[in-house]
């Protein structure tokens, strides 16, 4: 592991001093009002650099050239060859890990040594792992059996592009986000328009560089930057769009299913959660804390899949607590360039003051900051990290995704009354539990309504292994084989043979 900060090399230098501007049709594109808009460094909320700021022209150039793309170039190339591409762009991730790092801990406030050893080096797996699928999506031959279909058929399905995707994402990792919806779309074949999040348009800009050099065709991927009701409304809306892929906030995926009812567009949705993490006395105690107060701080608790609801069993809950407590005291906040820091700002004053917003509601409402509580330094949007006792399952701060560095605890006793506890929630993306009973586990896993549960570890995610959320978490699911039934059409040919 690298120790040392790095200093911007010359092509992020570069990279920040010219404009950031959209890629439409495989050109750096202006916005058609020629309107900016500045990104900045969370860690003391300097301007990093001036963005196109887009709106419903440039999506519609957009969608225009996706819609070129797709039964152009892109629709001609064989699976094989879009496999190829698809490697490269791993490939060439992997080459520029610095430069991408550096830019999302600049954009976003995460710890640079963290870009470095997660959202850069993931991306590039998310692109090998579906760069294996274009040559792997098959139909299948199905038996004509039903009375009402007398003779002798021949059956079979094929699997063909959705079409034109609009992938809307957040700014928690922007890059890998990306790479989430980017790489499984691609693969099945469809083309693209990406709305990265306003708060961190950069990683996507220096994205659609190495898109071009690994040989994407023009059209394939355009990267519209600019704000949510304007750029990401249009999308949601557009006629020429046939799937919107999005990952953000549950009430902003409300709006986003509204939007779509036009043309009835397909629509999947990764959304909010707010995942119980569930400590059992038999658990190996020393592991469980510091997995505790990984699945919430990592990222500054800024995670769609944080254990920010703590279940401790009563036996053990001093222990933990007081583990959990420690660690969070200890954890180094700072500049995302300090090779010490653990822990970033807020991505924005926004968020700084949602987050700082919970904890008032939570001391109002009785709970106890047993460590940290408020903000940290008056420079930068830093949080301490937070450990909450004496919560209620009525209180805001247990019921509402706070998406900041503060874990609410409580206390159980019965395996029944902690899964009722963790399913108490309108969220479902996943949980945790931590014990060293397998059946229990298996018990618990089975009983918990969430997308993903992790047993004795947390926050794992591979490109392989399906990952969404049941009730108000989302609709259907990303990576792995279960992601192409949101990226392609099954057709259904049927033949009669005599
Ligand atoms: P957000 O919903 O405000 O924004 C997400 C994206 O949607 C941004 O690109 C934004 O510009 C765009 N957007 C905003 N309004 C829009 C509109 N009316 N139409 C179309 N697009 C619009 O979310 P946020 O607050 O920036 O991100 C945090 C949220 O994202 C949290 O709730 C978190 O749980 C969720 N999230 C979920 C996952 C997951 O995989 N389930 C991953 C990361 C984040
Ligand atoms: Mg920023």
């Amino acid at each position: 592991m690298t120790t040392t900060a790095a200093a911007p090399s010359s092509s992020v230098t570069t990279f920040l001093t010219n404009p950031v501007l959209h890629m439409i049709d495989g050109r750096n594109a202006p916005s058609a009002s020629e309107e900016f808009f500045g990104t900045f460094n969370p860690c003391n909320g300097d301007e990093l650099a001036q963005v196109a700021f887009g709106g419903k022209d440039d999506v519609d150039r957009a969608v225009a050239a996706a819609r070129r793309a797709l039964d152009g170039p892109w629709g001609r190339m064989t699976p094989a060859e879009r496999s190829k591409i698809l490697w490269r762009v791993g490939d060439l991730l992997e080459e520029r890990v610095e430069d991408f790092a550096l830019v999302e801990a600049l954009d976003n406030g995460k710890p640079l040594t963290y870009a470095r050893l997660v959202d850069v080096p993931l991306s590039a797996d998310w692109f090998r792992y579906m760069a294996g699928w274009p040559t792997k999506l098959e139909g299948s031959t199905i038996p004509v059996t039903a009375t009402a279909a007398p003779g002798d058929y021949f059956a079979y399905t094929a699997r063909e592009p959705v079409g034109v995707v609009a992938a809307i994402v957040a700014w928690n990792f922007p890059l890998l986000l990306a790479a989430w919806k980017l790489s499984p779309a691609l693969a099945a074949g469809n083309t693209v328009i990406l709305k990265p999040a306003e708060q961190t348009p950069l990683s996507a800009a220096l994205l659609g560089e190495v898109l071009r050099d690994a040989g994407i065709p023009d059209g394939v991927v355009n990267i519209v930057q600019g704000h949510g009701d304007s750029v990401g409304a249009a999308l949601a809306a557009h006629p020429g769009v046939d799937k919107v892929s999005f990952t953000g906030s549950t009430e902003v995926g409300r709006r986003i299913v509204g939007a779509a009812r036009g043309n009835l567009k397909k629509v999947t949705l990764e959304l909010g959660g707010k995942s119980p993490n569930i400590v059992f006395d038999d658990a190996d105690i020393d592991a469980a804390i510091q997995g505790a107060a990984m699945a919430i701080f990592f990222n500054q608790g800024e995670a769609c899949e944080a254990g920010s609801r703590l279940y401790v069993q009563s036996k053990v809950y001093d222990q933990v607590v007081e583990g959990v407590a420690r660690i969070a005291a200890e954890l180094k906040v700072g500049d995302s360039l300090d090779p010490d820091s653990q822990i970033g700002p807020m991505v924005s004053e926004r968020q700084l003051h949602t987050v700082l917003g919970y904890l008032d509601s939570g001391r109002a409402e009785g709970a106890i900051a047993l460590t940290g509580g408020g903000r940290k330094g008056d420079i930068g949007y830093f949080v301490e990290p937070t450990v909450l006792v004496d919560t209620k399952p009525t209180m805001r701060v247990v019921k509402e995704e706070i998406f900041g560095p503060v874990v609410t605890v409580m206390p159980f006793d019965k395996v029944d009354d902690v899964v009722t506890a963790a399913n108490d929630t309108e969220y479902g993306l996943a949980a945790g539990v931590w014990t060293s009973d397998v059946s229990k586990a298996h018990t618990i896993a089975a009983k918990i309504k969430a997308g993903t549960v992790w047993i004795n570890s947390y926050h794992v995610l591979d490109p392989a292994l399906p990952f969404g959320g049941y009730k108000q978490s989302g609709w259907g699911r990303e990576h792995g084989a279960a992601v192409f039934d949101a990226y392609t059409e099954t057709k259904t040919v049927i033949i009669k043979k005599g």
